[in-house]
C-alpha cells in the first residue's frame, strides 16, 4: 500500500463524496422545488442541500455492491 494511501486510512480521511451528507443519506428523498431539482429530507419534512447533514445521518448503502458493505 502507498504511503499516502496508509497516511489516509490511519486519519480516518473521506473523500467528499464519501464524507457523511444530506446527498448521500439514506432518508434523502429527490424533489422538484420552485421548478428545480432538489433534496427533501424525509425524516424532518424539510428542504435540504446535498452538502448538509444532521445527527439523523444514515448512510444510504442501497447502491453500493454487496461486498463493498459492512
Ligand atoms: S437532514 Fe439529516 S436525516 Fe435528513 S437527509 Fe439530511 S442528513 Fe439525512
Amino acid at each position: 500500500m502507498a504511503s499516502i494511501e496508509v497516511a489516509q486510512r490511519t486519519m480516518g480521511f473521506k473523500t467528499s463524496s464519501e464524507r457523511e451528507r444530506c446527498g448521500n443519506c439514506r432518508n434523502r428523498e429527490a424533489r422538484e422545488y420552485y421548478g428545480r431539482d432538489g433534496l427533501r429530507c424525509a425524516v424532518g419534512g424539510f428542504m435540504v442541500g446535498p452538502y448538509a447533514v444532521c445527527e439523523k445521518y444514515a448512510a444510504d448503502r442501497r447502491h453500493e455492491p454487496q461486498e463493498a458493505q459492512g
